[in-house]
């Protein structure tokens, strides 16, 4: 259907530059998520692609032709909203058939394409309801089917279920992902959900401050993250990420995490990635918290510490554990671990650590961009 590509795209309000540089080719059918904190230029890139605001620089491509003098209703495209945006005094069928209506497709016809999607979307029973007699779910599936009756190129959705019950989001969610698969048409959807995010998108776009950070699938962004900012906001709980720096020790290089007595063997590769960076910037070391593997007996391979605070979380526990004190500020430096709930322990109890090196990250702390 569409293929869009955006070339060093910038867009600026006043002095704050809401989008910079901008460069990202999302192919035919796929599903791209705009994942990123509130204020990051989700929306406005999203706004850019539509039509609906124009960029100072850079251009916007859907199949290859340049759409930056088009107009929204030129460049063939859906823009969902949240779902408030029904005609209340429409039934579902007219508020479904308006753009069609609008542009004056015949009777029949439109007749045809509301019941298409009425069926798809599983409403064929509500065509004569108010929005006002549909639950937050269906009203949301009406304004999905507004969109889809014009079989637009593009479908850009922006947060479409921010105002959705937290169970009524994960099936409507479901249902966007079985929609998208069906229709086949490509899809930019906004969210700062991770969650939403990771089970929704072929790929995604973290944006932060209006830089693009990092465009993958949902399991390159959370392994392999390409930055400090990636590391920090993909995962709950996020990643641990701790200053450190390269030391002597028995005649060795090792790791030693920062005003800790944590010192950590690495592979002559890891060392040959990281040297430089140690040198010249800094550096900081990220692991996951469900990559360190906790034991409560004493082992002299392992590293021991003491259990600050223990979060049951049901299925799992996390623990934060106190590698050591901020010599300057006297802050605990913590590190959270993941552990099996069966694994009884409690605050103030030493345990023995294991961090696996195959999931270790390093990150330069000048240019935040990974080590690889
Ligand atoms: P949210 O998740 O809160 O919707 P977002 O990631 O979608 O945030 P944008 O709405 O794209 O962020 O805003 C990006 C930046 O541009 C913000 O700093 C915002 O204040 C600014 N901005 C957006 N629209 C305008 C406008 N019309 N005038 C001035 N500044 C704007």
């Amino acid at each position: 259907m569409a293929n869009i590509k955006l070339e060093n795209v910038v867009k600026r309000y006043g002095d704050v530059i809401a989008v910079r540089d901008f460069n990202l080719e999302i192919q035919d059918k796929e599903f791209v998520v705009f994942l990123g904190p509130s204020g990051c230029g989700k929306t406005t890139t999203l706004r850019l692609i539509a039509g609906l605001e124009h960029p100072e620089e850079g251009d916007i491509l859907i199949d290859g032709e340049r759409v930056n003098d088009l107009s929204p209703a030129d460049r063939d495209i859906a823009f969902v909203f949240q779902f408030y945006a029904l005609y209340p005094h429409l039934n579902v069928y007219d508020n479904i058939a308006f753009p069609l209506k609008a542009v004056k497709v015949s009777k029949s016809e439109i007749d045809t394409q509301v019941k298409r999607v009425a069926e798809i979307l599983q409403i064929s029973n509500m065509l004569d309801r108010k929005p006002s007699m549909l639950s937050g779910g269906e009203m949301q599936r009406v304004a999905l089917g507004r969109a889809m009756v014009r079989q637009p190129k593009v479908y850009l959705l922006d947060e479409p279920m921010a105002n959705l019950d937290a169970n009524i989001r994960v099936d409507t969610r479901a249902e966007i992902k079985r929609l998208q698969h069906e229709i086949g048409a490509t899809t930019i959807f906004v969210t700062h959900d991770q969650v939403e995010a990771m089970s929704l998108a072929d790929r995604i776009a973290v944006i932060h401050q209006g830089l693009l950070q990092q465009i993958g699938t949902p399991y390159e962004v959370y392994n392999r993250p390409e930055s400090l900012f990636v590391a920090g906001f993909m995962g709950m709980p996020t990643m641990n990420l701790l200053d450190a720096s390269l030391t002597a020790r028995d005649g060795k290089s090792v790791l030693q995490l920062s005003h800790t007595d944590v010192y950590l063997p690495l592979s002559p590769k890891r060392q040959a990635a990281i040297t430089t960076a140690a040198q010249e910037n800094g550096l900081v070391f990220g692991i996951r918290p469900e990559h360190i593997t906790a034991v409560n007996q004493s082992d002299p391979e392992k590293i021991a510490a003491e259990v600050h605070l223990v979060e049951p979380l049901g299925a799992v526990n996390i623990l934060d554990i106190r590698l050591g004190t901020h010599l300057e500020t006297q802050e605990p430096i913590l590190l959270r671990v993941r552990t099996h709930p069966s694994f009884r322990v409690g605050v103030g109890d030493t345990i023995w650590l294991d961090f696996n090196e195959a999931e270790m990250h390093f990150f330069d702390q000048k240019t935040e961009r990974v080590l690889s």
